[in-house]
């Protein structure tokens, strides 16, 4: 059994290479933030304001959020949808990064994040992983890269989807997900004492995947 915490900002590349790393060893992977993205999908859709706290606490046990493997694949289920697609938009970030500072909604995520890091080898990534969701484990891992490159790495990708998009958008998009992560009161985004940092700016996904497998204690 092994389980791998990466942690870091948005746009860092952390899902990308945790499922590289997980492809790898042949284990799964856990989208934390797909599972903080449904929630937001559903306050939107209900018409709450995810930063508001007790319109939030309302509509939490009508929440159901699941993940199951399709292929290797993370599906994202909301109350037995698959809303994977969905989760993707870009107004989900906002709502996401706004909901998920709400401590009632971190513990119920956290909960079930647990217990399949307790049945199951896996690799999760976050934001709080190593510091509050296994702070025993292991193997954790602090990805990051400059704002300019993550802001970069995040044009590029919408552009080859055919997105609209514009730079100065996604940048301080990118400087407000990073103030809010790291500035909520309950399990802020923080690199852990005992986890590896990596800084991505100037390396391939490869070379961090590799640097990753090199440095477990398995
Ligand atoms: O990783 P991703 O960008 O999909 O996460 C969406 C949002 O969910 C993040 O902006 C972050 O605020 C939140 N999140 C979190 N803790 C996690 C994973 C994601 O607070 N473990």
């Amino acid at each position: 059994m092994i389980n791998i915490a990466i942690d870091g900002p948005s746009g860092a590349g952390k899902s990308t290479v945790a499922k590289a790393v997980a492809e790898k060893l042949d284990i799964l992977y856990l989208d934390t933030g797909a599972m903080y993205r449904a929630c937001g999908l559903y306050a939107l859709r209900k018409g709450i304001n995810p930063e508001d706290e007790r319109e939030v606490k309302k509509i939490l046990p009508e929440i159901n959020v699941d993940v199951l493997y399709k292929n290797g694949t993370q599906i994202t289920l909301l109350n037995g949808e698959d809303v994977s697609m969905q989760i993707r938009e870009h107004k989900i970030s906002k709502a996401a990064s706004d909901i998920s500072k709400h401590k009632q909604v971190r513990i119920k995520l956290v909960d079930m994040q647990r217990k399949i890091a307790a049945k199951t080898s896996v690799v999760l990534d976050g934001r709080d992983i190593g510091t509050y969701v296994l702070p025993n484990c292991k193997n954790k891992f602090y990805l990051t890269a400059s704002v300019k490159v993550r802001a970069e790495r995040r044009f590029k990708e919408l552009k080859e989807k055919g997105a609209e998009c514009n730079f100065d958008t996604l940048y301080n998009d990118i400087i407000q997900r990073d103030y809010n992560d790291t500035h909520r009161d309950f399990a802020p985004l923080k690199q852990a004492d005992d986890a590896v940092f990596i800084d991505s700016s100037n390396m391939t996904k490869e070379q961090v995947r590799d640097y990753i497998l090199e440095r477990l204690n398995i």
